[in-house]
C-alpha cells in the first residue's frame, strides 16, 4: 500500500521553511516549494534532501564564488590566499581607511566590516574625528596626509607651507600630534625651508611615520600613460 505522502508544510530545516508542495520529481520524487531565509530567495527543494539541508545551497555558491577584485563595504578584495582551517576560503585584501593589507575570510568580508580593524585601536581618535576622511590619514596618532603635505596655504605669505615672515626674516613651525616646534629667525625663505625639512623629517621618525608608511597613505603617483 503506497503511504500517503508525508505533509511537510511550515516545518523548518535550518533556514528554510516549507511553504508548500510543488509537485514531483520526474523521479517521482515529491517537491516542495521552500523559502530560505538565509538568502531571501525560494527554492524548490526534493523532500527527502530536506532532512541534511540548512539553507538552499546558497551558503555553498557564496562559499564557491570568488571574491577577487570586488570591492566590498571598505574592502579591496585583491586575491584569494587559500583556506584556513576551518574550510573558509580567505582573501588578501586592502583596507580604505588604513591602506593596510590584510588576509580575511569571506564570510567576514561579505559581512561589511567598518574597517579591517584599524578602526578598532584607536576609537576614542577616531569616533571624535570625522569617519571616513580623517581615519584614512591617521597613523599612531598621526595625521599623516595633514603632516606629509607640501602645498602652501592659500593665504601663505611666503608661498612655503610651513614658513612665516617674522622680525623681517622668516620662521619655520611644524606641529606633529600636538607637538608644536618653532623655528629661530632665518634670513631666507631657503634657510628656514630647509631647517623645517630637518625637523619634520625627524618628528615624523619619532612618531614612526617612516617613508614606507608615508607611500601607503600617499601612492606614488601611477606614471602617465
Ligand atoms: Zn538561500
Ligand atoms: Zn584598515
Amino acid at each position: 500500500m503506497p503511504r500517503a505522502p508525508l505533509d511537510l508544510t511550515g516545518k523548518t530545516f535550518g533556514a528554510l521553511t516549507v511553504i508548500r508542495r510543488a509537485g514531483s520529481s520526474p523521479k517521482g520524487a515529491s517537491l516542495w516549494l521552500c523559502h530560505c531565509a538565509r538568502c531571501g530567495r525560494d527554492a524548490v527543494i526534493e523532500g527527502h534532501r530536506l532532512r541534511d539541508k540548512r539553507d538552499c545551497g546558497c551558503a555553498y555558491r557564496e562559499s564557491r564564488a570568488d571574491l577577487s577584485g570586488q570591492h566590498i563595504g571598505v574592502l579591496q578584495v585583491i586575491r584569494r590566499e587559500g583556506s584556513d582551517k576551518h574550510g573558509n576560503i580567505l582573501y588578501l585584501c586592502r583596507c580604505d581607511l588604513c591602506g593596510g593589507e590584510k588576509v580575511l575570510p569571506a564570510s567576514t568580508i561579505r559581512a561589511r566590516l567598518a574597517s579591517c580593524g584599524c578602526k578598532k585601536t584607536d576609537p576614542q581618535r577616531m569616533e571624535a574625528m570625522s569617519p571616513l576622511g580623517v581615519a584614512k590619514q591617521v597613523y599612531h596618532g598621526v595625521q599623516v596626509i595633514q603632516a606629509t603635505r607640501e602645498e602652501a596655504n592659500r593665504n601663505s605669505q611666503t608661498g612655503v607651507r610651513g614658513v612665516f615672515p617674522f622680525r623681517g626674516g622668516y620662521v619655520a613651525a611644524v606641529q606633529i600630534k600636538g607637538v608644536r616646534w618653532r623655528s629661530g629667525r632665518y634670513s631666507t625663505i631657503e634657510e628656514a625651508q630647509k631647517a623645517l625639512a630637518v625637523q619634520k623629517e625627524a618628528m615624523l621618525d619619532d612618531a614612526g611615520v617612516t617613508d614606507e608608511v608615508i607611500a601607503k597613505f600617499r601612492p606614488p603617483k601611477k606614471p602617465k600613460k
